[in-house]
């Protein structure tokens, strides 16, 4: 089965090219404009043309020799404007009116005769003194780098995007992957599991990120609440006005943090190209978290329903696993040895292979095996979903790929 992805990487383009490359996208997206007027007059039956190979034809010289645009770029201006048209009459045979499609992006269409792909750079077809040369810059453990640098991805075809605000280009570049698995919803299922907690930290990750501070909140609670014992026992009006005060003042604070907290672990995901995040079952946690203040439960149910709504809007999902054993079980390699003396506190040691780690980490892998495993037991593919660790991906089998990051 093909996989495909598509890398963004910032271009770090030379002074002295930008204008070429400006010049060139400007000109591009005339040409494109200029194929899809073409098309959108219709043919002699009255049809409008959606065909390439029809519509190159009618205005390529033309437009070749007006702006002495690069061919390939002239013909991947074709394609652009066949891809517009097309998706017009679509509209039509839907019962829609659509209008003439007009380009206005800041974008030029690359195939792969206009674009080289080398080692840290790129090499653009451009106006000037030849083509222009790019550097990649990858922020710092960027999937995007594994997609330029590893030769386990094909490079193919790319966009080239402008950004007014930042002044920035970026390259969208589509690589692909032949791999042997078969199913498609599963293969790009990278979970990242998350132990929650109510003192330490208030999230760890699969992946090794240790998030927010449990301890603060629970001791700025504690302020809070001597403080408003404190006034109560005043019992002036005065007090009350300051009581009411000061709760506002915390509760915005508190959930503050866990925003903070929930976007990291949404980005955290993101930048893992994780499509699940994986907690503990609520429901069945209680037990653990019942000697927990109110307050320290509410947290940790706040959490899973920010993270939640946030995780959404990135197209990321949120799934449960049921949580017995997660902190007993070794989450290294093939062990899985369980047993309480596993666990002393914060420290995990495996008394079978020995494997020392942090506890809520420990758990935290655990989290996602066991969804990977759900899914594996349930036939939908989890042999390729793959859990996000510090510095590879391990799937449902224990494969073990090595992050090039
Ligand atoms: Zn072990």
């Amino acid at each position: 089965m093909e996989i495909q992805r598509t890398a963004v990487v910032k271009l770090s383009v030379p002074d002295q090219r930008r204008d070429d490359l400006k010049r060139t996208m400007n000109t591009f997206r005339d040409a494109a404009q200029r194929f899809a007027n073409r098309g959108w007059e219709r043919d002699d039956n009255g049809y409008v043309i959606t065909s390439r190979s029809r519509l190159q034809p009618l205005v390529y010289d033309d437009i070749r020799d007006d702006t002495g645009l690069h061919s390939d770029l002239t013909v991947a201006a074709v394609n652009h404007a066949a891809d517009a048209l097309t998706g017009c009459v679509d509209k039509m045979k839907a019962g829609e009116r659509p209008s003439k499609p007009v380009f206005t992006s800041n974008t030029t269409v690359y195939n792969t005769s206009a674009i080289s792909y080398f080692d840290g750079y790129c090499s653009l077809a451009a106006y000037g003194s030849g083509r222009v040369h790019a550097e990649y810059v990858y922020p710092d453990d960027s999937l995007q780098a594994e997609y330029m640098e590893s030769s386990e991805w094909t490079k193919q075809g790319a966009k080239l995007r402008y950004d007014h605000q930042t002044d920035t280009y970026y390259l969208h570049v589509s690589v692909k992957q032949e791999r042997e698995d078969s199913l498609e919803e599963a293969e790009s299922r990278t979970v990242l599991g998350v132990d929650r907690n109510v003192d330490g930290y208030l999230a760890v990750t699969s992946t090794g990120a240790f998030i927010g501070n449990a301890d603060l909140l629970n001791h700025k609670r504690r302020e809070y609440e001597r403080r408003r014992a404190r006034l109560q026992q005043q019992g002036t009006r005065s007090a009350h006005l300051t009581i009411q005060s000061i709760g506002d003042t915390f509760a915005n604070w508190s959930e503050d943090v866990l925003h903070q907290t929930s976007k990291r672990l949404v980005k955290e995901a993101m930048s893992r190209g994780c499509s699940a995040i994986v907690f503990e079952d609520l429901e069945q946690i209680r037990e653990r978290i019942s000697n927990a203040s109110k307050f320290q439960q509410w947290a940790f149910r706040e959490l899973k329903r920010q993270t939640t709504y946030k995780a959404r809007a990135e197209g990321i999902a949120v799934e449960s696993v049921h949580p017995a054993y997660t902190s007993q079980r070794c989450s290294h390699a093939d062990c899985g040895f369980t047993h309480e003396d596993n666990r002393d506190g914060d420290q995990f040691t495996c008394q079978k292979c020995g494997k020392e780690l942090h506890s809520d980490y420990n758990a935290a892998r655990n989290i996602a095996h066991r969804f990977i495993q759900n899914r594996l037991k349930s036939g939908s593919g989890g042999a390729t979903h793959h859990l996000a660790l510090k510095s590879g991906t391990v799937n449902g089998n224990g494969d073990y790929s090595p992050s090039t990051v």
